[in-house]
């Protein structure tokens, strides 16, 4: 077979089958197609698109380039979450010792900030001692044991996707839906979990800006669920402001830590319970109603937060105890970002909040950019809110007088203050489920 082929038919709108999938995949797996070529094939897929049976036949390939967890060996219903990503969404962090209360079995690979978005895997690592690198078996130990692990995505789980997303990144060619599908769907798979539940992000935090896109990605990540026989609903959950109030690595943790002991922000209290009732529904545990109640009672009497500490231990981390909230090296608070102006709250643009975190030195542009944990913002209003002049809109964590000051310029453009009421999006938009 000859890859210039395969480019041809797609450019003129064709379809591949299993065995040209196959070769393309094979061919990303061990180099012997080169990134010109590949580039062009993905231009002409993003403009031609995929089928539903490409894409299904994309991520099957994709999975298999690599390893696949063996969740053989572990007692009881496996179930994850996969966010499309977002600013401020620490959500992993409650959300899978939550799940593990409700007799889940949470094996969770996460990965690292990019951009914008922050990544599970650095949030992590601001806590003193936390492993994320366990091996296969050691993880799937702690999820026996504990309930549920999160560990960081090693190089072996689909490392097709690993190439094409890199050369995606680079060729304008990441916001596409089966592209986008083949790349979550393969390491979800790969990752194993029988239940699966997405948290597909929407707003102007989001990759998917509006509402018609996040349908059409539900839609096909739904359709290659069913033909790959997984269970999997999709919630599509609101990303026009940032997810809570903390953004930034250590500051998110506090915040995680806050919602594990039954407080931490409205938002992000509701968006845990509704994903971990939804990932228990969808095991069959019981009825929404009946799951939601319980995840409630778990988070308020502390079962959720004891599973946490749990997990971490076994991870090597180290929580203190006695000062619960103080694990995490938080840098000192500048001067705040303050209303030019009184009226309503009327929105931020949210990526613009998750790169003034980069510019703080919190994120990272390039994949081997190293940031700085310590950093971060905390926002302390909500769309909606009636503002004075001067009042505090945002919190600057950060000791470098420079790097504050292109955060606070960012994020003076990015605020809208408006003379009428407005209301704010509800957090869950939609649900897709079969
Ligand atoms: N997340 C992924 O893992 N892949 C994409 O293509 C987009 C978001």
């Amino acid at each position: 077979m000859n890859f210039a082929d395969l480019i041809e038919t797609k450019k003129r709108g064709g379809r591949h089958g299993r065995e040209e999938i196959a070769f393309l995949v094979d061919g990303i797996t061990d180099d012997s197609i080169p990134d010109y070529q590949l580039a062009a094939w993905l231009m002409a897929v993003w403009q031609r698109g995929m089928d539903a049976e490409e894409t299904f036949l994309l991520t099957e390939a994709m999975r298999d380039s690599g390893d696949r967890l063996d969740l053989g060996g572990i007692d009881g219903p496996t179930a994850d979450k996969h966010s499309t990503g977002g600013v401020g969404d620490k959500i992993s962090l409650p959300l899978a010792p939550l799940a593990a209360t409700l007799g889940l079995k949470v094996p969770m690979l996460s990965g690292r900030g990019l951009g914008h978005t922050g990544g599970t895997l650095d949030k992590l690592t601001a806590i003193d001692g936390y492993r994320v690198d366990l091996s296969g078996e050691e993880m799937l130990a702690v999820v026996q044991e504990v309930g549920c692990s999160i560990i960081g995505q090693t190089q072996r789980i689909a490392p097709a996707d690993r190439r094409l997303y890199a050369l995606r990144d680079v060729t304008a060619t990441v916001d596409c839906v089966p592209l986008i599908v083949s790349s979550i769907l393969s390491k979800k798979f790969a990752a194993g979990p029988e239940h699966l539940v997405i948290d597909l992000k929407c707003g102007s935090g989001a990759f998917m800006q509006d509402l018609d896109g996040a349908r059409e990605l539900g839609r096909s990540l739904m359709e290659v669920a069913r033909r790959a026989g997984k269970k999997m609903s999709v919630l599509v959950t609101d990303m026009d402001q940032p997810l809570g109030e903390a953004i930034g690595h250590s500051l998110e943790v506090e915040e995680s830590l806050r919602v594990l002991e039954g407080g931490g922000p409205p938002r992000v209290r509701e968006l845990t319970l509704a994903l971990a009732t939804e990932m228990a529904v969808l095991a069959g545990l019981g009825s929404a109603e009946e799951l939601r109640q319980r995840a409630e009672e778990r988070l308020d009497g502390g079962e959720a937060r004891e599973v946490f500490q749990r997990m971490v231990r076994a991870h090597g981390g180290r929580l203190p105890e006695d000062r619960p909230h103080s694990g995490m090296e938080v840098a000192p608070e500048a001067e705040p970002v303050v209303a030019p102006r009184s009226g309503h709250y009327a929105g931020v643009d949210t990526r613009q909040v998750g790169l003034a975190v980069v510019d703080l030195g919190g994120g990272r542009l390039r994949h081997t950019d190293t940031i700085d944990l310590s950093v971060g913002l905390r926002s302390r209003v909500r769309v909606g809110d009636r503002l004075e002049e001067g009042q505090p809109l945002f919190d600057v964590h950060c000791a470098d007088s420079e790097r504050v000051g292109a955060a606070r310029r960012r994020l003076e453009r990015a605020i809208r203050i408006g003379d009428d009421p407005v209301e704010a999006r509800p957090l869950v938009l939609e649900k897709l489920r079969d």
